[in-house]
């Protein structure tokens, strides 16, 4: 069957670029968060984008030991590397380079992400996504997409897409979520090539290139540099001089109250206050 593809007629805007904040995490793993708690009403449903990207084992090595989540998901979409995962649902596995690690803590996990390689390069992204409120205390989920597995397509002009979430021009992703219909792409452009993405308005959206850089809707984003996207237009047209490739991800408001405390991402203040004493007293998990 042939593929039709999607063309955006008025492309949304940059409104605001983020560099990130340099910060470490786990034991000492270095990373850049891209997004934090003052973008989470703006990105709503996203609570936090982190990118690591090192080929210095001191950067990494150590990784996360066992540390708690309630009340939200955590997808890390692992570039170069790999990384073993285990949690207290009984859950293993092995993310390597080109998979995606998709886990729904729900009302909550304790869980380690330990690098497995002892030098060379380690490099990915990991997004929170917020649950709604009524599915905050699900029984945790957890899936390993291994790279190959990742829907992906060709678009016109030879822009190369991998689907980890949602639906992009008729292809559907790896992971599909109802309340927020997430859409998180990796596109790889070419030089002189341009890339539409349809995203529906209410849909808050944004970008974060990772190779080269693009120009969107008149402005240049530059490698390791985020773009909150505004929300007119039917889309977003991603352009690109010279090679180039970046993650677009997209999802639906969930417009309830936010109240983060370190990985514990709840509605109210009562509710963190539960997660601390469960977690305390052994019952998290399980
Ligand atoms: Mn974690």
């Amino acid at each position: 069957m042939k593929q039709t593809f999607e063309t955006v007629g008025q492309s949304r805007q940059i409104e605001r670029i983020v560099s990130g904040v340099e910060t470490s995490d786990g034991a000492g793993v270095r990373l850049t968060r891209l997004m934090g708690q003052e973008l989470q009403k703006r990105l709503d449903p996203f609570l936090m984008l982190d990118s690591f990207g090192s080929d210095n084992p001191d950067d990494y090595i150590a990784g996360f030991p066992d540390h708690p989540h309630r009340g939200f998901e955590t997808i890390t979409y692992m570039l170069a590397g790999r990384m073993r995962h285990r949690d207290s649902a009984g859950h293993e596995g092995l993310l390597e380079s080109g998979g995606v690690q998709w886990m729904t803590a729900g009302r909550g996990v304790i869980h380690s992400e330990i690098p497995e390689q002892q030098d060379g390069l380690m490099e990915g992204f990991q997004l929170w996504l917020n649950l709604p409120s009524h599915k905050k205390m699900i029984p945790p989920w957890y899936r390993d997409i291994p790279g190959r597995e990742i829907p992906a397509y060709v678009a016109p002009e030879g822009v190369a897409v991998r689907v980890i979430a949602g639906r992009s021009n008729g292809v559907s992703g790896a992971v599909s979520r109802e309340d927020t219909e997430p859409l998180y792409l990796d596109i790889d452009l070419p030089g002189e090539s341009a890339f539409h993405a349809i995203l529906p308005a209410t849909h808050n959206a944004f970008v974060c290139v990772y190779r080269g850089e693009i120009e969107l809707g008149g402005k240049r984003l530059a490698e390791k540099r985020l773009a909150v996207l505004s929300n007119e237009g039917d889309g977003a047209i991603l352009k690109a001089a010279s090679p180039a490739r970046a993650i677009l991800v997209a999802g639906r408001p969930l417009n309830e109250p936010i109240v983060q405390y370190g990985p514990f991402v709840m509605n109210t203040r009562e509710e963190i206050y539960q997660a601390l004493s469960d977690f305390r007293e052994g019952h998290l998990a399980g």
